[in-house]
């Protein structure tokens, strides 16, 4: 089973997969954790311009991110399928999964309101090793300010903020939401399943939905 999300920040993608990898046993590859990581433990050349963009809320180097994620899938945890959040970012990363002959069975739209991305955002928390999500009103870790799992200190995006966030929502308007009509056209011929999802349903709701047709797949193998 391999499964695409997509959707602007803060709609959820990162709950949700958290949801579809503990259901389902595939391992959730998300570029943006894998850089916020790299960027962590990585020489100063290579930090640099990354963390920068990042800051920015800009997106990164097609190769780089590219690559990566050639590398990740390889790995032998994905033989049995995963789930990409946060790549292909666009038309390019597209083609680059159809050129390595990844297929991909299900791409999940989670289209939120502009209102609801806002509250999602502010106040949003996350656990960097492990990329879980929390925030603080709308869903607090048991203990304030520590991850449930491991008890780490929990930190705020240096990219979720109001001014940041006007720029990846414009990242995400012109330059990533192509991709959602470019997999739409590959529904209609049959090479990929896409579901359209209202992300502003509460959490289980969403949960529930990706669930039943996500069993719907099993069955049918
Ligand atoms: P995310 O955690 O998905 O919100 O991504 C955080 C940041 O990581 C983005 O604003 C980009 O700077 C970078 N990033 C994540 N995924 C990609 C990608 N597929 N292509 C380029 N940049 C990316």
């Amino acid at each position: 089973m391999r499964i695409i999300l997509l959707g602007p920040p803060g709609s959820g993608k990162g709950t949700q997969s958290s949801f579809i990898v503990k259901r389902y046993k595939i391992p959730k590859i998300s570029t943006g954790d894998i850089l916020r990581t790299t960027i962590k433990g990585h020489t100063k050349e290579l930090k640099n311009p990354i963390k920068e963009l990042m800051k920015q809320g800009k997106l990164i180097n097609d190769n780089i991110v590219c690559s990566l994620i050639k590398c990740r899938i390889l790995q032998k945890d994905c033989q049995k399928g995963f789930l990409l959040d946060g790549f292909p970012r666009n038309l390019y990363q597209a083609s680059i999964l159809k050129q390595e002959n990844i297929n991909i069975d299900y791409i999940f739209e989670l289209s939120v309101s502009q209102e609801n991305i806002l509250k999602r955002i502010i106040g949003r928390l996350i656990h960097i090793p492990s990329g879980r999500t929390y925030h603080s009103k709308l869903k607090p870790p048991i203990k304030p300010g520590l991850d449930d799992v491991t008890g780490d200190l929990l930190t705020v995006r240096n990219d979720d903020s109001y001014n940041v966030l006007k720029t990846r929502l414009k990242e995400y308007k012109e330059i990533t939401k192509p991709l959602i009509k470019y997999y739409i056209k590959k529904s209609k011929e049959n090479k990929i399943k896409y579901f359209k999802i209202d992300g502003n349903k509460e959490i289980h709701h969403i949960s529930n939905q990706l669930e039943k047709i996500l069993n719907n797949h099993i069955n049918n193998i």
